[in-house]
């Protein structure tokens, strides 16, 4: 979970001096108005943590001191955040980045009144599998790059558009090349050729399919919805994964009601995505079951309720109800979903407009489901924070607080980024 599997760009002519990862030298981002660290152990600051008038000393790539910019150490080099917000940068938890091809034109029909019904997987599947290699690379790139433009420097990526052994297997090891947290989503759809023998698709992605991806993989997913895998198709497939070693998600409840919650509670499941028809025995069963964290609550949901609201939003359907989840004492994390299909978006600032305009979050609790939430969702402790040891990751706003994220929607104000102590 070290290991950094997201390379940092090359310096190029004209760029600033910027510190090594591996350089012992020091970096003080200092002068920030406004703090969030996530990581409040006396609960001031409340749970995000908050700092006025604040500093954070990087070093060798990680978070070295947070405190008082009157009280900070010296350092090599220094950032003037001029009064500004400091966030950890965001966890984009959930993320379909490696496919071939456009569907503008599905979205167009959809804007026009066509619904959505998940059938337009099957025409990404067929450009994806046609792509060499270097467009599928070069796919992931720009949007890991459009991602971190806009703050996001943790994202997950999922295979799920080959639905071969080959293009499952070459689509984790591509996205390995860019994330830790690759994910197989072998069972996505049951593609065209295995329509009418979904048991035998089943058995061949338990079988070879997940033994090649699985060097490349750290989680397993499963599309569990009416028209994709039903519950005992998913209970078979999540089980072989965890066997095989890796961690379970499941896309669950997103087009209607359905047992992929549950079924995900009941697997220990990192995190459960979409939850937008929830009954109450669902929710209850994801506030049953917690676990000891170190954030400032100190306990969350085992299983964390991953909201997508771009997903709703570019299918002009009901949000989830984010305030039904909280009020429950349910965790929640925010995530792009970004895909060709029913979400282009990568901007994670977006979905917490979404989150705080249509699901009625707090300010507050949206940025913290974008940072802290996002890396429980990912069961990481070193990102999604700002406290020593952790990653330095954070981003510098354009802005006083983060309450302009949703205050201020659509404007750009991510004005700098740092990922592994390194402004990008
Ligand atoms: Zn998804």
């Amino acid at each position: 979970m070290s290991m950094d599997l997201w390379p940092t760009r090359p310096v190029r002519p004209g760029d600033p001096i910027r510190p090594s990862v591996r350089s012992s030298g020091s970096l003080l981002v200092d002068n920030i108005g406004e703090l969030v660290t996530n990581a409040s152990g006396d609960g001031a600051g409340g749970p995000l943590g908050l700092h006025r008038d604040a500093a954070v000393l990087v070093e060798d790539g990680l978070v070295a001191w947070v405190g008082s910019a009157r009280s900070a150490p010296a350092a090599d080099r220094r950032i003037d955040a001029g009064g500004a917000a400091v966030l950890p940068g965001f966890v984009d938890s959930h993320a379909h980045l490696v496919f071939a091809g456009d569907r503008a034109a599905e979205f167009a029909a959809r804007m026009a009144g066509q619904p959505y019904t998940g059938g337009g997987i099957r025409t990404t599947v067929g450009a994806t599998r046609a792509a060499p290699d270097s467009e599928l690379r070069g796919t992931v790139r720009r949007l890991r790059d459009e991602a971190l433009r806009q703050g996001t420097t943790t994202i997950e990526i999922k295979s799920g558009y080959g639905l071969t052994v080959a293009d499952e297997a070459r689509s984790l090891r591509i996205a390995a090349e860019f994330s830790d947290d690759t994910t197989f989503l072998g069972a996505h759809v049951v593609p065209a050729e295995y329509a009418d023998r979904p048991d035998d698709y089943v058995g061949m992605v338990c079988g070879p399919m997940l033994a090649a991806a699985a060097p490349y993989a750290r989680w397993i997913d499963v599309f569990c919805e009416r028209g994709a895998f039903d519950v005992d198709h998913a209970r078979a497939i999540l089980a072989c994964g965890q066997a095989a070693g890796l961690g379970v998600r499941v896309h669950a409840n997103q087009l209607g009601p359905g047992p992929g919650v549950q079924l995900g509670v009941e697997l220990g499941a990192a995190s459960v995505d979409h939850c937008t028809h929830l009954s109450d025995a669902d929710v209850d069963a994801l506030a049953a079951h917690t676990i000891d964290c170190m954030c400032a609550e100190g306990r969350h949901s085992r299983t964390v309720a991953t909201l997508l609201p771009g997903a709703e939003f570019s299918t002009r359907s009901p949000y989830p109800d984010a305030r039904r989840l909280l009020d429950a004492g349910v965790t929640v994390a925010l995530a792009t979903d970004c895909n060709p299909g029913s979400s282009y978006t990568s901007s994670m600032p977006f979905c917490i407009a979404l989150a705080v305009r249509e699901m009625r979050m707090t300010p507050a609790e949206a940025v913290w489901a974008a940072t802290a939430g996002g890396a429980l969702a990912l069961r990481r402790d070193d990102v999604g924070v700002l406290r020593p040891g952790a990653r330095a990751d954070l981003i510098v706003l354009d802005a006083p607080t983060h309450l302009h994220l949703a205050y201020r929607p659509g404007v750009p104000l991510i004005r700098q980024v740092l990922h592994n102590g390194v402004p990008q």
